[in-house]
């Protein structure tokens, strides 16, 4: 039906679709908070649209609606405030991995405060649950999100110029894993208050798990990876349907304020290697007796290129870098053994496992042509899979952002991938994930250098905008999913 036949029609049927519509508004503005006058164009165009389409706006609206609640939580002064002390106060503290302590004690105490449930994950690890419905039975429930945080600190003497300096001198939070706690404890308080105020409609509600994993050594300890073979985390009921984790990202692509992400691969997979060549020492000046290990060595140091410059495609890409050789020890014998590590980096897992393949293979052959024996071994613990994103979730992510950060053009970005990884890929692999970036370039108060920097400085005012954004991710993905009677994206 046309809306010029609707204006000229004035039969029975026409006035009970009128009606129809008029009383499910006021049943919606009740239920879901809508603001009607905002909504008066959806109510005209719904007339013209088939049951599926008026289906969808109204979910829509409805996720709409619940995502701009949260957004108007985020602009309490007292919540921002809340977060940046709760980062400064983190901040001050900086464990490095496996020794985050003070840091789990300080978000449990968080999580006690706001009366959210949790288990202890191996050492200083952290997983809290919260239904949506209020009904926190372990094994209720029947869809999950789980939003996750890293918790660890580098090993760096703080040189940002702060009221709040690193008290824990040779660590630092210089990769912002402060702040990341601080939005998801911030997500926790927000979510919490909405079930204790009943601000999510029943229907939206119904069987909806949030976790927060609070994860350790994210900084090469594969802390993920623990967390997951965790039995807390083997055996959580529901089985989350889709995992979420935000980095800050103070480059200038990412200005305070914008929000990033894009479908598929968006950090590398990285492997540490280490590499022994074993060959005989002797006198310098018989090396024809000898086997040398450092021509040999540094042969593998050239040769490995060839796997990049001469084996990859070129629209692949793969990084391999030498960063250590060490070998000898005074200049009149030549020495038995060079020790060389490095780093391997892909953004596609297909070509990750190859080039670690590749890189054995040639290392070894190029040994064994100088005679000596090659010993090539990838830390395990430090090998991180290329994090690769789910295109729903990345696409769900982003209409999320759209309300979260405002809707300009240029708020909501499709990024590139990038050469650094994240044990975030763990997850990924685990569940449809995205990992995404919280813009954090701001010229104006200095917040301009990069990610493990010792001059790093976190821009707070993300804080809550974060914050929203893993609460805005977790609740309009339950709510969505429980209207649409599903557990998976649209
Ligand atoms: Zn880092
Ligand atoms: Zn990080």
């Amino acid at each position: 039906m046309t809306r010029a036949f609707f204006l000229r029609s004035n039969s029975l049927a026409t006035i009970f679709r009128r009606f129809f519509f008029f009383f499910f508004f006021f049943f919606a503005h009740t239920c879901l908070g809508f603001q009607l006058d905002d909504h008066d164009e959806d109510i005209t165009s719904l007339y013209e649209m088939t049951s599926s389409q008026q289906k969808n706006l109204t979910r829509s609206t409805a996720m709409k609606s619940l995502i701009e609640k949260i957004t108007l939580l985020k602009r309490m002064e007292s919540f921002e405030e809340e977060l940046i002390e709760i980062r400064r106060q983190l901040h001050r503290r900086p464990e490095l991995m496996h020794e985050e302590y003070f840091t789990s004690d300080f978000v449990k105490k968080k999580l006690e405060e706001y009366a959210i449930e949790f288990n202890a994950v191996g050492e200083t690890g952290i997983l809290a649950r919260l239904a949506l419905d209020g009904d926190n039975e372990k094994g209720k429930g029947k869809i999950a999100v789980l939003l996750r945080a890293d918790m660890d600190a580098l090993p760096l003497r703080e040189e940002a110029r702060v009221e709040f300096p690193s008290e824990n001198v040779g660590a630092m939070h210089a990769c912002g894993h402060d702040g990341h706690m601080a939005m998801l404890l911030g997500a926790a308080k927000i979510l919490k208050g909405m079930v204790d105020r009943g601000e999510i409609p029943n229907d939206c509600a119904k069987d909806a798990v949030v976790y927060f994993a609070f994860q350790p050594a994210e900084e090469g300890g594969a802390g993920a990876k623990k967390m997951l073979e965790s039995k807390a985390m083997r055996e959580m009921l529901p089985v989350p349907a889709t995992a979420f984790a935000l980095h800050n990202w103070p480059y200038p692509e990412t200005p305070s304020g914008t929000f990033g992400t894009r479908s598929g691969t968006i950090m590398a997979g990285a492997g540490t290697f280490e590499i022994i060549v074993k060959g005989r020492g002797g006198h310098a000046a018989v090396p024809h007796k000898n086997v040398d290990t450092i021509v040999c060595a540094a042969n593998i140091v050239t040769g490995l290129q060839t796997i990049v410059s001469r084996k990859t495609s070129a629209l692949d890409s793969v990084v391999i870098t030498i960063s250590t050789f060490n070998a000898g020890t005074v200049a009149n014998v030549m020495p038995d053994e060079a020790i060389l590590t490095g780093t391997l980096r892909s953004l596609q897992p297909k070509t990750f496992s190859w080039a670690m393949e590749e890189l054995s293979k040639a290392a070894n052959a190029l040994g064994s042509a100088h005679g000596c024996v090659v010993d090539v071994s990838f830390a395990s613990r430090e090998v991180y899979p290329p994090t690769v994103n789910d295109a729903r979730a990345a696409n769900f992510a982003k209409e999320v952002a759209k309300i979260v950060f405002g809707a300009a053009l240029d708020t909501v970005l499709d990024v590139d991938p990038v050469m650094p990884a994240e044990d975030f890929s763990f997850f990924a692999n685990e569940y449809p994930s995205v990992m995404s970036w919280i813009g954090s370039y701001n010229k104006q108060i200095g917040a301009v250098h990069p990610l493990h920097s010792a001059k790093y400085y976190l821009d707070e005012s993300i804080l809550k905008d974060g914050a929203a954004m893993h609460a805005g991710y977790a609740l309009a993905f339950l709510a969505d999913a429980n209207l649409r009677n599903a557990t998976t994206f649209a």
